[in-house]
């Protein structure tokens, strides 16, 4: 099965996605000290607090300054100073709270049920008997093309 073609950006939706929501977005807003959050770590790049609507007593999101959907609009730097933060706080964030360990995830891109369109890395606190999955369980089992197939075709993408 070919994977899915995905078209390119048009001038409405760089409108739509980097320019109108920054103005009402949440994040930029909680990152401009608009509006107030219970902030964990702040740097120029990189701001960290807990969300509003816990997955878990400690669950704290992690944000560039910049308004961006993707992961893969992130400015170097900004990507570099966003995971930095990510794993400087992850021992932090499970030690406060006396988790066994976290779940680190983004869901990148509104297909994904991403609901904010400015990317936001979640660090959630988890213990054996949660209740709660790993990663894998949000994924249905199928049949898959060939790795060699799909690897061949992320190399192509990527330039080589
Ligand atoms: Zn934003």
């Amino acid at each position: 099965m070919p994977l899915p073609r995905t078209r390119h950006a048009t001038l409405d939706d760089v409108t739509a996605a980097s320019y109108a929501p920054a103005m009402a977005c949440i994040f930029c807003k909680i990152v401009g000290g608009e509006i107030a959050a219970e902030v964990v770590a702040k740097e120029p790049r990189v701001t960290a607090f807990l969300d509003v609507q816990p997955l878990a007593d400690g669950h704290v999101l992690v944000v560039p300054a910049a308004h961006v959907a993707c992961i893969e609009e992130l400015e170097p730097a900004d990507a570099d100073a966003l995971f930095r933060v990510v794993a400087r706080l992850a021992g932090p964030v499970r030690k406060a709270v006396g988790a066994a360990g976290t779940t680190v995830g983004v869901n990148n891109g509104e297909a994904t049920g991403q609901t904010i369109p400015h990317v936001h890395v979640h660090i959630v606190p988890r213990w054996p008997d949660d209740g709660a999955g790993s990663i894998h369980t949000i994924f249905p089992r199928g049949e898959r093309r060939p790795l060699a197939d799909v690897g061949a075709a992320i190399r192509r993408a990527k330039g080589g």
